[in-house]
């Protein structure tokens, strides 16, 4: 009867092969794999991308899928051949000698942006940026539909249903929203006292603490391994197989919740049932749904009174002589310390997603204003000051920040808010439904973990953020719970 989809998973099992060959060298790059190893695996890695490539653009593959939509196929089924035959046609709408040059040129591009970094020298990367960003926009071209702008289509690559439209929107909130209430808040001169967060806490020690809440949240050794890079992050082979990093340093709390917050993603594709792994929906729903999850567990979790109840007493006995003086509310008053900064990956959860309203007005000045990127140093630094009161002295902790560009990821910030912004309203809708301070007070994690199993994780790929929004809280996506859950809790902690 299926004979077309049969077919076809013949080529989606060895595409996937390849794929999964693919980020396992690349997670081996990032840990264990030695300094010397990097042009070789390169090489290795840029082979496997292209046999990748080649087995989803074979002609065959494309007149099977064509062929399966007149075959009697299951829902699931249905969505793997909607998911081919769109990365198909992204693939396809590209020249390969173009898409080639764009490889070529993103292989050197991290490297030249982390030497610029380092040297706090915009104008050595200046000109590799322009071409990023001149490439980013002729592919988005091929790609655009009737009509469509091409940020548009760079921002439904990372969060289907969210375009300018619906981001100016969001955006335009938390500006209104956030700006006067973080202004508010740092005038009102209350001091937070996290000193005792940093100081000699020792490697082996976090390592331990970090193993014991990343199993306490949830994330199943028996399916996945923690080891250490650079900076943190989750690779899944597949539902039995997720791997995530952190790194150390004499902050506790930056490993502790970067374990808790790669734990949140790792949960998520741990939570993938047996028939979606290993296919083309066997995956988180996005970008933004995998932020929602792992912000969910750092902050919404990680960061409320409640977690700690049962487990602070454990985290002390570790570190008796950093914490053996403090109590809980001072420890949960430290750890929500709100101080605005230069870093986005150092910020607190209040001003997170100010960073990344900069840096989503920035790249649509770039795509759709043929903003000069010469300018970039200076609007930067404009709209930290105006947003957050700071202004970074070099362009290291500035502009240069990120990776992201210097991958040609544009499009990609946004999902980062979004996600948060996700995780709030859920939160706001579980909060009705169960005790949710009950439960973490009482240590039944467990039960919070089954209903995003259960509403989100169950479904992999198979809806869109917009769509799990609507289906597990009945109601579209709205902002409102985002901003509301933050001016209420930290209009708490801070006694506004
Ligand atoms: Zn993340």
């Amino acid at each position: 009867m299926k004979k077309a989809y049969e077919q076809l998973q013949t080529y989606l099992e060895r595409a996937q092969a390849f794929q999964t060959a693919r980020v396992l060298f690349e997670w081996d790059n990032e840990t264990l794999a030695p300094k010397a190893a990097g042009p070789n695996t390169s090489k290795v890695v840029g082979t496997l991308s292209s046999e990748y490539f080649s087995v989803i653009t074979d002609p065959e593959v494309k007149r099977l899928a064509e062929e399966c939509k007149e075959e009697a196929l299951t829902e699931t089924e249905k969505a793997i051949v909607r998911e081919l035959t769109e990365e198909i046609e992204k693939l396809e709408r590209v020249p390969a000698k173009e898409y080639r040059e764009f490889s070529e040129l993103t292989s050197e591009s991290a490297r030249i942006w982390a030497e610029a970094r380092k040297n706090k020298d915009f104008e050595s990367f200046a000109p590799t940026l322009r071409k990023l960003v001149e490439y980013t926009k002729k592919f988005a071209s091929y790609r655009a539909g009737e009509g469509q702008k091409l940020y548009d289509v760079l921002l439904d690559d990372y969060e289907k249903g969210f375009d300018m439209k619906a981001l100016d929107q969001f955006f335009g909130t938390l500006k209104d929203q956030l700006v006067p209430f973080l202004k508010r808040l740092t005038e009102s001169g209350g001091t937070v006292d996290d000193s005792f967060l940093a100081g000699d806490y020792s490697e082996k020690d976090q390592e331990a603490v970090g193993r014991f809440f990343a199993e306490y949240v949830g994330f199943d050794f028996d399916r996945g391994v923690m080891a250490v890079s650079a900076h943190p992050f989750t690779t899944n082979l597949h539902n039995k197989d997720v791997r995530i990093t952190t790194s150390y340093n004499d902050h506790v709390d930056d490993s502790l919740f970067s374990v808790i917050h790669e734990s949140g993603h790792a949960i998520y594709e741990m939570g993938i049932p047996d028939e979606l792994t290993q296919t083309l929906v066997g995956t988180g729903a996005s970008m933004g749904m995998h932020e929602s999850q792992s912000r969910f567990f750092e902050n919404i979790i990680g960061r409320n009174r409640a977690f700690w109840v049962p487990v602070y007493e454990k985290l002390k006995s570790r570190f008796p002589g950093q914490l053996g003086e403090v109590s809980l509310d001072r420890f949960v008053k430290a750890i929500n310390k709100v101080e605005p900064s230069l870093i986005r990956t150092q910020a607190d959860e209040l001003t997170y997603s100010l960073h990344v309203l900069i840096r989503y007005e920035i790249e649509k000045m770039l795509i759709e204003e043929d903003l000069d990127v010469e300018e970039l140093p200076r609007i930067w630094a404009d709209k930290y000051e105006e947003y957050l009161g700071v202004r970074p002295r070099d362009v290291a902790e500035g502009v240069l920040q990120d990776i992201h560009w210097s991958q040609g990821s544009f499009g990609y910030f946004p999902s980062y808010a979004l996600g948060s912004a996700f995780g709030a309203q859920l939160y706001a809708y579980m909060r009705k439904k169960m005790d949710f301070e009950g439960l973490l007070e009482s240590g039944r994690i467990g039960e919070i973990r089954e209903f995003l199993r259960e509403n989100i994780h169950k479904y992999g790929k198979l809806k869109t953020s917009r769509q799990f929004l609507k289906d597990v809280t009945g109601e579209d996506f709205n902002p409102r719970y985002y901003v509301d859950y933050l001016t209420d809790k930290y209009g708490k902690l801070y006694g506004l």
